[in-house]
Parts: C-alpha cells; sequence; structure tokens
C-alpha cells in the first residue's frame, strides 16, 4: 500500500477554473504543483492552499521544460487547463496574431506539458491525465471559428491519448464546459469589461467550482473507472450559442 502524498499539477492555476481545481485538489490531499504565466496569483493561492508555485507559458518549449525539470516524480494527475479564447472576429475577417496564440495555447501548449511530463506520469502506477475542453470541441458559432478549431483538436488529442496510452495504467478524461463566468470573457475581448459582463447577463452560468467538483469526482473513482468525457452545462444553455436570458 503505498503512502506517499499524491502529486498533481495543474496549468492555468492563477485563475477561473485552474485556481478553484488546485484549491479542490488541495483538499482532497494532492500536492499540487501551480502554473502559468502570473506567479505572484499562483505564489498567493499555493500559500492558501498549499503547494508549489512554477512560473510556465506553456507557448514558449523553454518554458515547459524548465516547468517539468522543477517537477518530481511521480506525477498522478495532469490537468491540462490553460487556454482560453482571443477575438471574435468572422471567419473571414480572422486576425492571425489571435489564432496563432490561440493554437500556442490550447492545442501545442497542451501538447507540450504532456510530453513535458510524459516520464513523471509513467512513474505513476496509477495516473490521470484531464484535459479541458468546452463544448466548442463539438459545436461551433458564428465568429468562434479560431476557438472552437482549437478546442475540436482538443478532442483529437485527448482521443489519440487514449489511443496511444491502452494497456498502461494512465486515465484520459476531456472535461467539456459550456459558460462559466471566470476570465476567460474579459480574455477574449482585452479586457472589455463591459462585453464580458455581455455574456453572462440575464443567465446563471457555471461557476469555476463546479468544474472542480467534477475534476475530484473523476479523480476519486476507482482506477479502472475512465471517464472518457464530461459536457457541463448551465440548466440556461441548451448548445453552444443558445443560452435563455431573463
Ligand atoms: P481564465 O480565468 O481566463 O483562466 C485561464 C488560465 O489559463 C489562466 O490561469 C491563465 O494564466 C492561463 N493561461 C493562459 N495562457 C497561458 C499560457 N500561455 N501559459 C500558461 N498559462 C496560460 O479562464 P477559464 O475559464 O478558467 O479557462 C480555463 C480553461 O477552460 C481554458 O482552457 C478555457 O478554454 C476552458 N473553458 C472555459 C470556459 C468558460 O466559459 N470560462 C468554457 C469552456 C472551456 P496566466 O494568464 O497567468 O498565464
Amino acid at each position: 500500500m503505498e503512502t506517499r502524498q499524491k502529486t498533481a499539477v495543474v496549468t492555468g492555476a492563477s485563475s477561473g477554473i485552474g485556481a478553484a481545481t488546485v484549491q479542490h485538489l488541495s483538499e482532497a490531499g494532492y500536492h499540487v504543483f501551480l502554473g502559468a504565466r502570473r506567479l505572484e496569483r499562483l505564489e498567493e493561492l499555493a500559500q492558501r492552499y498549499g503547494g508549489t508555485a512554477l512560473p510556465l507559458d506553456v507557448t514558449q518549449s523553454d518554458s515547459v521544460a524548465a516547468f517539468a525539470a522543477q517537477i518530481p516524480g511521480p506525477v498522478d494527475v495532469l490537468v491540462n487547463n490553460a487556454g482560453g479564447a482571443l477575438g471574435k472576429e468572422a471567419l473571414v475577417e480572422f486576425d492571425e496574431e489571435h489564432w496563432l496564440q490561440m493554437y500556442q495555447s490550447n492545442v501545442l501548449g497542451l501538447a507540450r506539458v504532456t510530453r513535458a511530463l510524459w516520464p513523471q506520469l509513467q512513474q505513476s502506477s496509477a495516473a490521470t491525465v484531464i484535459n479541458i475542453g468546452s463544448v466548442a470541441g463539438e459545436e461551433t458559432y458564428p465568429g468562434g471559428a479560431g476557438y472552437t478549431a482549437c478546442k475540436h483538436a482538443v478532442r483529437a488529442l485527448s482521443e489519440t491519448m487514449r489511443l496511444e496510452w491502452l494497456g498502461r495504467p494512465i486515465r484520459v478524461t476531456e472535461i467539456d464546459p459550456g459558460l462559466v463566468e471566470t476570465e476567460f470573457s474579459l480574455v477574449r475581448f482585452a479586457g472589455d469589461a463591459k462585453a464580458a459582463k455581455t455574456v453572462y447577463a440575464g443567465m446563471t452560468p457555471l461557476r469555476a467550482e463546479d468544474i472542480a467538483e467534477a475534476i475530484r469526482w473523476v479523480l476519486s473513482l476507482p482506477e479502472h473507472v475512465n471517464i472518457d468525457r464530461l459536457v457541463i452545462k448551465p440548466r440556461d444553455q441548451a448548445r453552444v450559442d443558445k443560452v435563455v436570458r431573463r
């Protein structure tokens, strides 16, 4: 019977879903390694909940390598959460910088971090990789081509992991949230608080804690049980672009 403290790595841990996940996993007994670009925020969280704050920019291979080098194995849980959307322009007017950044963080970043932590994941006798996708990984909407294409790609990465790792003691779960009120829309609309608020106007969105609780539940299941995909939406949202507003 193993008695060591289990280890979890959370990317994009400085706000929203990532920060809530740090709290939930720390309270569930994990030692959490927190990664993101805003180190002061990570340090605050690490102080509050325990854990280790490390700088991480998933768009930079060097940064990912330095991050992974500071994390001892085994790693039992990797939550690939860093990412988000930039802009909402029509496809024929797409902004190359936005799209490149979104692919860098949501898609390549996820692959980079997983590759870098592969040795530590293999040292665990029962590891779980959780990829944060989105309902944007199965549907799309006007103005959403860049972001939805990225999250469709995340779906492909999750399924490929499951195929390539079949027979190893590693579970792969993709969690696909609908609208969650975090800094997501503020980032998407370049700090425009009014535009960000409109996204959740007149409806009740999910909270970051709702997704963190789902992550905690997935991890609590017996190790032979793999939840492939969880789609979690607010009651007020029927499709990615179909929301009731009162
Ligand atoms: P958020 O509050 O904006 O958090 C995004 C996190 O990602 C931040 O901690 C940010 O940290 C980090 N991040 C962004 N780029 C990064 C980079 N290059 N390197 C390292 N970290 C980076 O938004 P959120 O809603 O919690 O988003 C978390 C995940 O959920 C994203 O993958 C998002 O696509 C997905 N999601 C969100 C929703 C929603 O409605 N909110 C719905 C479905 C899926 P730093 O800026 O400090 O680096």
